[in-house]
């Protein structure tokens, strides 16, 4: 399969134990990176105003902006926390004119073992700041993860579930495919295809055997198990141009590495394996 035509991006997680978003921004202009999608710690420690500048210094295009969420709570308060702090994403999102919010909608609220209504108060609280995502201009981009993250991290687990709720929600919705969450779905290539142009940022990794940390023991692409041409090619024939965005967390391996180093790798596997 000849190299990708859509630009590589670099979310910023793949390279937050190396570097400060400037220096990170920095260097992926020096390796000819075009794009990045930032998280809101490193936003928060480098400065929003200091992070806007740097990138658009730098010329990049910002593919998405990590992240928003986390809605279930266990009181009408929590929740409401959650839907005020989701709505300064929105405006951080706007000013660093980031292509979409990623969000990743939360688990079971503690002490529950209630996931249908964990999933509804997802629901409630993505209907709760659309508005104010739509006036911004703001794209609402709901990743589906991994079912192993259901319990403390994120119920929507299918890209069926995160499409039924764009569905119900309409305008200013889409989706994540994230290769690392959705590769085991037997129903992916009719759910890519049902996604079409609501597929608003594409990520990959790779999917190790075996993964020795649920959350950070992410693969560099091609030295994992995951078919990561032909999912590409089903995002390509969905209609998607956009960028194809690296994301990795690896605690005991990539995050050890010279910043150099894992920034060169990512585009030599994004031009062989991707
Ligand atoms: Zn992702």
């Amino acid at each position: 399969m000849a190299a990708p035509t859509q630009p590589l991006s670099i979310n910023l997680a793949t390279v937050r134990e190396q570097w400060t978003l400037g220096e990170a921004v920095e260097a992926c202009g020096r390796h000819g990176i075009g794009a990045v999608d930032p998280w809101r710690d490193q936003v928060a420690k480098f400065g929003l105003a200091e992070s806007a500048r740097a990138i658009k210094d730098h010329g990049m295009r910002v593919t998405g902006y990590c992240r928003g969420g986390m809605f279930p709570g266990a009181t009408p308060a929590e929740r409401q926390a959650a839907i005020d702090d989701n709505k300064r994403a929105i405006d951080e999102a706007a000013t660093l004119g980031a292509e979409c919010l990623v969000l990743v909608a939360g688990g079971l609220p503690k002490g529950s073992r209630d996931l249908r209504e964990a999933r509804k108060m997802v629901a409630d609280g993505l209907a709760a700041i659309l508005p104010h995502a739509r006036a911004s201009k703001v794209p609402l981009a709901t990743e589906p993860l991994h079912p192993m993250y259901a319990g403390d991290r994120c119920c929507v687990n299918t890209l069926k579930q995160a499409l039924d709720l764009c569905d119900a929600l309409g305008d200013g919705t889409g989706v994540v495919v994230d290769a690392y969450h959705v590769w085991w779905d037997p129903d992916l290539a009719a759910q890519v295809a049902r996604a079409g142009s609501r597929i608003l940022a594409y990520h990959v990794c790779d999917w190790l055997v075996p993964t020795r940390d649920m959350l950070l023991d992410r693969g560099m692409m091609g030295d994992g198990v995951v078919d990561l041409p032909y999912l590409r090619n089903l995002v390509e024939k969905a209609g998607y141009r956009g960028a194809i965005e690296v994301e990795i967390f690896s605690a005991e391996n990539w995050w050890k590495k010279p910043g150099d180093e894992v920034l060169r790798t990512c585009i030599e596997r994004y031009r062989t394996v991707c």
